[in-house]
């Protein structure tokens, strides 16, 4: 039996991020040759409306509206309660994101269904999905279903595949007329840190950093790293406790989940709450000092010595190996 599988979309600095596609391919996964529906919620989103119809959406529900334009909770579960008891789909797909982790939830609670949340595959058995998610700090993984009714999951960033974009396919884009009242929190305004960059929990490329970087200088290295493989720079606790960057750079069981392509351990010993954060990348280079690092036992790929020499040397050979002339800040 075929499914119509509600997928919910974001936005970051007026652009779609990545896992706004990533759901839309989750949903064709469990959709069973069913019609996947993606819904976004914002102000002035036609074109990104466009975007996701091109990404493989069947059908793009937009929710305009002011209280829409940055994130609540509150305004956007109001809104988004509203699109699935209207179309009443057989699952719903948000991305396992700051958002997703707020909002999912509550909307359970608010709908009296079951999530599954981080889900990293899906997979089919008698036409039914099957949700991977990993537990135990990313030691293991477990396989779930939903027995009966309306399926919720949140998958993980970085871990299901978008489909090719094609300027030539196209579907419906309906407007959803929302009833958003009683909200606790009205942002005015948001000022951004000045980071800029690649978004950690999407990258391709993360370098992180730890409490062997020794000072908030010492990230500087890791910037020019991430800059010429175009990746975004993260941080254990260590780093982060010592003052050495902001927590928004944290990786671990009590920070940000991260499963990229490629991912530098640079002066981090590999403590268990941090392998949670980054055990599933696809490569992992460790550069430490001790040999006996556990963060070792982890990597594919392991330098054993002095970050502070091999750092530059690493980053003036892939400029040259890249052809990376200008400096790149
Ligand atoms: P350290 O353990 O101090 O390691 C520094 C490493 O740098 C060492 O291996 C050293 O050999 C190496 N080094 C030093 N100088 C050099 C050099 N010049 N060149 C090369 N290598 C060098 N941690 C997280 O990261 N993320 C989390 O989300 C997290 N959550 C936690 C939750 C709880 C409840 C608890 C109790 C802890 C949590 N932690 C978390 C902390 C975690 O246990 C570790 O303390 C932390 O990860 C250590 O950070 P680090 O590896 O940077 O520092």
């Amino acid at each position: 039996m075929s499914n119509k599988i509600l997928v919910v979309s974001e936005m970051k600095d007026r652009h779609l991020r990545n896992v706004s596609f990533e759901v839309i391919a989750a949903g064709k996964e469990a959709a069973n040759g069913g019609k996947v529906v993606s819904v976004l919620l914002g102000e002035n989103i036609d074109d990104e409306a466009q975007q996701l119809l091109h990404h493989g959406a069947d059908r793009v529900i937009t929710v305009q509206h002011p209280d829409l334009k940055n994130y609540t909770t509150d305004a956007y579960q109001q809104a988004l309660v509203q699109v699935i008891e209207s179309e009443q789909p057989d699952g719903i797909i948000m991305g396992h994101t700051s958002i997703g982790k707020d909002l999912s939830p509550r909307i359970a609670v608010k709908l009296g269904i079951g999530l599954i949340s981080d889900v990293v595959k899906i997979e089919k058995e008698d036409n039914k999905p099957i949700f991977t998610r990993s537990i135990y700090s990313g030691k293991a993984f477990e396989k779930r279903i939903i027995k009966d009714g309306l399926f919720f999951v949140t998958i993980r960033p970085n871990n299901i595949a978008p489909l090719e974009t094609d300027d030539s396919r196209t579907g419906e884009t309906i407007s959803f007329e929302a009833e958003i009242k009683g909200l606790r929190t009205i942002i005015k305004d948001v000022v951004r840190k000045a980071t800029g960059g690649v978004d950690l929990s999407e990258a391709k490329v993360v370098i992180a950093g730890g409490r062997g970087v020794k000072s908030k200088e010492g990230f500087n290295g890791l910037k020019e790293l991430a800059d010429v493989l175009g990746g975004a720079v993260g941080a254990s606790r260590g780093a982060c406790d010592a003052d050495y960057c902001d927590y928004s750079l944290q990786i671990g069981q009590t920070g940000k989940v991260v499963t990229p392509d490629m991912y530098f351990a640079i002066g981090i010993s590999g403590a268990i709450q941090h392998l949670a954060g980054m055990s599933n990348s696809k490569v992992i280079i460790a550069i430490n000092k001790d040999p006996e690092a556990p963060i070792f036992d982890v990597a594919d790929y392991g330098i054993v010595g002095d970050l502070f020499e091999i750092v530059p040397m690493l980053t003036e050979e892939l400029k040259n190996e890249l052809n990376i002339t200008a400096s790149v800040n």
